[in-house]
């Protein structure tokens, strides 16, 4: 059997959603096992054990945090070569990717980006094109390596967990030699809201919020909501890249979208179209918005959202 090992870098205190995703897909792939970096919480290591991993791997640096992505990389190829695996599964961030491509480079693997699906012969599935096609790729190398985006899949528990044991990897000391070393961190200020990525709910902004996400905000956190934005609010500087929704920013795909003042083009719909219920407000009736949305209202954000979280808050008490 295929032995597929997931990548977690720092899991945290609970394991992201995209995490357990990564996990369900090894499973359909073969033995999974997981390499972290990081601390790892005695409840996470159960939740590893819930989802299938039968082993955990740990570096034996424990500085791999303190520089920029090479010493991972030369960490997860060590691991990959202990577990014998023939694919590994990572995160698609940026630095997700980053690492990806040096491993690949490391171990002569085919790497393929932006995977939204895998079959159980390993053949990854890519959404192009702002999601008008779909393309398959299948890496022709002993080992493969596929970042897969967030939310492309719904996570489920194996139905036999494991009680996985850890191995130590050990970190070749040349990785950190020449590596660039962090010298500080800025932490950004919290908003309290819940990650775009995982949330259940999203409310997003575009061109025509007109630089005022104040309704938008006040709406989101009524809702207890994450906030994400169109290119053309991002662009304009009115909100940060990082709440990007559509093909060069986020995929989401909450219980809950909803799209205020944004016109619904194609490199929008690709981020969002997975949502299971789409309400739009847009002034204009023939917005191609509305022909994604399960609910629309036609008007003026500026009234129509105040209202929504005027009424929401008074059903809330
Ligand atoms: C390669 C490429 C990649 C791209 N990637 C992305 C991406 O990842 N994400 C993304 O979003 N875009 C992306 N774009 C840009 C995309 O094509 C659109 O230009 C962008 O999504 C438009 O943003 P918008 O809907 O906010 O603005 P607009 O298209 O200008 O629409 C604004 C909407 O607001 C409505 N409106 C105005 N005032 C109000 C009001 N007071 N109340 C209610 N409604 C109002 C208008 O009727 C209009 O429908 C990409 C483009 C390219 C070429």
């Amino acid at each position: 059997m295929a032995k597929v090992l997931v990548f977690i870098d720092n899991p945290g205190p609970a394991l992201k959603k995209a995490s357990l995703e990564l996990l369900t897909i090894a499973r359909s792939l073969g033995e999974p096992a997981v390499a972290f970096n990081g601390e790892l919480h005695d409840d996470v290591a159960a939740t590893l054990g819930a989802y299938g991993a039968q082993t955990l791997y740990r570096p034996s640096a424990a500085d791999l945090d303190d520089y920029l992505v090479g010493p991972k990389a030369s960490y997860l190829a060590a691991a990959v070569l202990t577990a014998h695996a023939t694919v590994v599964l990572t995160e698609n961030s940026a630095e997700a990717r980053e690492i990806a491509a040096r491993l690949g480079i490391k171990l002569g693997a085919g790497v393929i980006t932006d995977v939204v699906a895998v079959d159980p012969d390993g053949t990854a599935h890519k959404s192009v094109l702002a999601g008008s096609w779909t393309t398959t790729a299948k890496a022709t190398t002993p080992v493969a390596v596929l970042t897969v985006k967030a939310n492309s899949i719904t996570p489920e528990p194996a139905v036999t967990g494991t009680a996985p044991g850890t191995i130590t990897v050990e970190v070749p000391e040349t990785a950190t030699a020449a590596s660039a070393r962090i010298t500080a961190r800025n932490e950004k200020a919290a908003s309290g809201r819940p990650d775009l990525a995982e949330a259940r709910i999203v409310v997003a902004g575009g061109r025509g919020v007109d630089g005022n996400f104040g309704p938008v905000e006040e709406l989101a956190d009524a809702l207890g909501a994450a906030i994400g934005a169109s290119r053309a609010a991002t662009d304009a500087g009115w909100i940060g890249h990082d709440a990007q929704i559509g093909q060069t920013g986020k995929t989401v795909s909450p219980q809950l979208y909803i799209s205020a003042g944004i016109s619904g083009a194609v490199q929008q719909k690709a981020g969002m179209q997975t949502a299971k219920v789409i309400v739009a407000v847009n002034k204009d009736a023939e917005s191609p918005v509305f022909e994604i949305a399960d609910f629309g209202i036609i008007g003026d954000l500026f009234q129509v959202l105040p209202q929504a979280t005027a009424e929401i808050k008074k059903r809330k008490g």
